[in-house]
């Protein structure tokens, strides 16, 4: 008979934290790249943000937008930027495209407050900023916090401005007030989801009256004189514009330890990113690999920049032309040939918040990539539940490369659930499973992770690419 400490560890699904043991120089490696993918959070806060910089770092690595391209083979590194909004990038296998491609698909709209297309009004001598969320937020969270304005206002003959301001050290910020406590008695007794409405989230946005004269709305007035003289805009042209309100804070180190980064909008940039740069490393793959950066994800995927969208499908079979292979059905069968990670971010284990979860199906951070089997809520309901063969396909990648990866659950089986971009690709025929970066606060103005999470989830990318 084996001792029982050799059965146990030969037999147990092992569960630790990934800094256990950690040479110096793998922390510094992974501080650094986490010191890079803070920076390019703090200047890609929108999905058009995030496009813009993913675009210009692309063509430093040597990508080319497909449309100036007639002709594709192996090897080659393209993209596709949908709208400014979304991008699909490539990096063609020495493999035939019609033996199937290998996807790795996150998204890069996060959870906001959109400005109303008739924002602007004057209330008791403030100027403020009408909002509609953007995805599903805790409306609290947003009051009283430190807000930046950040997007385009496009005029009648097609001129956009883009804006971004509150960033900066020496710009303003704004905010949404809240109620003092001592007046707040009512309040205090609503349900939290009560508290505060939609309707409440009203940013502040001026004090100042335009001059001594008699016409009214004379905050509101100047409020437009700084546009025009700032953008050459008038009232109306903030009607065909997408600004976006996001927090005014920077992505920090967390922790006496470092170990953790907070910042805005990690659902999903973080995933994003780690897939972007694990692409980047990608040289001459046997089978053709695929990074989508999708938009309004946090809002169900719909319109002509989400998943749901045929753009994607589009850039495919552009592929497909351009490699010369094209025909008939194609499309189709590549789909079914194809496989996919589907990259978003895992509810990490809260302990202050730890009845939501069932301890032995959660993600904990700093126990690398979460992997999460299927989705949906209460009955598996709506879940794309990958196959079992492609799981422990997944799973062969991941432990021959030493990937440290938890198979998790989102949250308890009744409590509640969520959903990702991975059905959309399953629905065409692709093997898909969730993997993505364990995230305590997830959709808050500040999320967390853990920066050996982040490392590991580029490497499994990279892994998954490479195999
Ligand atoms: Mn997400
Ligand atoms: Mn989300």
């Amino acid at each position: 008979m084996q001792d029982a400490e050799t059965l146990k560890k030969e037999l147990f699904r092992e569960e630790k934290s990934g800094w256990e043991g950690m040479e110096e120089a793998k922390k510094h490696e992974i501080f650094d790249y986490c010191n890079r993918y803070m920076s390019f959070l703090n200047c890609s806060k929108t999905e058009r943000e995030f496009v813009a910089n993913a675009k210009i770092e692309a063509e430093e690595k040597g990508f080319r937008d497909i449309a100036t391209m007639t002709q594709i083979k192996p090897g080659d590194k393209v993209y596709y930027s949908n709208r400014d909004k979304s991008m699909y990038l490539a990096v063609i296998g020495t493999e035939s495209i019609e033996k199937g491609i290998r996807i790795i698909g996150a998204h890069v709209d996060s959870p906001r407050l959109d400005l109303k297309p008739n924002p602007l009004y004057e209330d008791s001598g403030f100027a403020y900023f009408k909002t509609h969320y953007y995805g599903g937020i805790k409306k609290y969270q947003w009051t009283t916090i430190p807000l930046a304005i950040h997007g385009v206002i496009v005029k009648t003959n097609g001129e956009k401005v883009t804006i971004c301001i509150g960033e900066k050290e020496d710009e303003p910020i704004f905010t949404i007030t809240d109620l003092l406590p001592h007046l707040a008695q009512e309040q205090m007794e609503k349900k939290l989801k009560e508290a505060i409405s939609g309707e409440d989230l009203n940013v502040l946005i001026g004090n100042m009256p335009y001059d001594e004269s008699k016409v009214s709305e004379r905050v509101k007035l100047n409020i437009l004189s700084i546009f025009h003289e700032k953008y050459g805009i008038t009232e109306a042209d903030l009607s065909s514009a997408e600004l976006e309100v996001v927090p005014a804070f920077r992505a920090r180190s967390l922790g006496f330890d470092s170990s953790m980064v907070a910042a805005y909008g990690q659902d999903d940039k973080v995933c994003a990113y780690t897939a972007l740069t694990a692409l980047f490393e990608v040289e001459n793959p046997k089978t053709t690999s695929v990074c989508i950066l999708s938009d309004k994800e946090e809002i169900g995927s719909m319109g002509n920049t989400g998943m749901e969208s045929h753009v994607f499908d589009a850039f495919i079979a552009e592929l497909l032309d351009k490699a010369g292979i094209n025909r008939p059905n194609l499309l189709e069968k590549v789909f079914v040939a194809s496989e996919m990670l589907s990259a978003d971010v895992d509810a990490g284990l809260d302990p202050i918040y730890a009845h939501v979860s069932e301890k032995n199906n959660a993600a904990y951070l700093g126990q690398g990539v979460g992997l999460n089997k299927y989705t949906g809520a209460r009955g598996k309901s709506g879940a794309s539940d990958a196959n079992a063969e492609f799981v422990a396909k997944v799973r062969n990648i991941f432990e021959k490369n030493a990937i440290t990866y938890k198979i998790s659950e989102l949250g308890k089986v009744d409590v509640g659930g969520g959903g990702t971009i991975a059905y959309i690709l399953a629905n065409k025929g692709v093997d898909v499973i969730d993997c993505g970066i364990p995230v305590l606060s997830m959709h808050a103005p500040y999320e967390v992770t853990s920066k050996y999470d982040v490392y590991t989830a580029y490497r499994a990318y990279q892994t998954f690419w490479k195999e």
